[in-house]
C-alpha cells in the first residue's frame, strides 16, 4: 500500500541545500498533486505509508533512517550539494523536526558516479578544499596529468556525514557507479540531457 502512486511526494531538485518536511497534506505532490513548492533538494518526513521520491543520474542519493524516532530522510547531493554538506544539513533537519540524534541514524550513499569516472576542473576541486580539511583531501581529489582532479563524491559524502555524528557502522557505501554501469543506469556523463532519471524511493512501513 506504500506504494500507492497517490502517496508518494517528489522533490524539485535544483541543486540547493533546501529540505521540506513532508507531512500528510503533502501525499500525492509531484505525482497526482501539482507541487506548490521548488528548490527542494531533501525531504524528510515520519508519517507512515508516504514515499519520498528524488532523482539522479550520477549525483548522490543519501538515505537516511532513525529507527528511534521512526522518521527518514531522502536527499539529492551532487557535487554542489555534497560541497554543501547536504547530508549534514538533511541531519539537522530531522533533528530539528523529529529530534533526531546522528549516532542513531543508519545511512545509505547509494548508486551514483564513482571517484574513477567523476572528472572535474580545478575550480571545482578548489570548491571542496575550501570545505574539507586538509588530511581528507587525497581521500577525496587525486589531481590528474592535464590540470584536471578526480573527485569521490562518495568518500565526501562518508566524511561529511561522520563529521555530523554518523556511526561508520551505520553507513552504508554503495559500490554501483551510474557511469560504469550505464548500460543499465542512466548517467548524465554518459548520455547528457538525451537520458531517463534513476529516481530514488524510501517509505515508513504503514
Ligand atoms: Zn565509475
Amino acid at each position: 500500500m506504500g506504494w500507492m502512486k497517490k502517496r508518494m511526494v517528489l522533490s524539485y531538485q535544483t541543486h540547493t541545500t533546501n529540505v521540506r518536511l513532508v507531512t500528510e497534506e503533502d501525499a500525492g505532490k509531484g505525482i497526482v498533486k501539482e507541487r506548490d513548492y521548488k528548490d527542494i533538494d531533501g525531504l524528510i518526513t515520519n508519517v507512515p505509508g508516504i514515499t519520498l521520491v528524488t532523482f539522479f543520474a550520477d549525483c548522490v542519493p543519501l538515505y537516511f533512517l532513525d529507527p528511534v524516532h521512526k522518521a527518514i530522510g531522502l536527499s539529492h547531493s551532487g557535487w554542489r550539494g555534497t560541497v554543501s554538506r547536504m547530508g549534514a544539513v538533511t541531519i539537522d533537519k530531522m533533528k530539528e523536526a523529529y529530534g533526531t540524534r546522528a549516532e542513531d541514524l543508519l545511512v545509505c550513499i547509494g548508486p551514483s558516479i564513482c571517484g574513477d569516472c567523476y572528472e572535474v576542473g580545478e575550480e571545482v576541486a578548489l570548491e571542496f578544499k575550501k570545505v574539507f580539511a586538509n588530511q581528507n583531501w587525497n581521500q577525496i581529489l587525486r589531481e590528474k596529468d592535464n590540470g584536471k582532479f578526480m573527485l569521490d563524491l562518495w568518500k565526501a559524502n562518508e566524511i561529511l556525514l561522520k563529521e555530523a555524528g554518523v556511526k561508520p557502522e551505520n553507513i552504508q557505501t554503495t559500490d554501483i557507479c551510474t557511469h560504469c554501469n550505464s548500460d543499465y543506469l542512466f548517467s548524465h556523463r554518459t548520455c547528457g540531457n538525451e537520458r531517463g532519471n534513476l529516481a530514488a524511493f524510501l517509505s515508513l512501513k504503514e
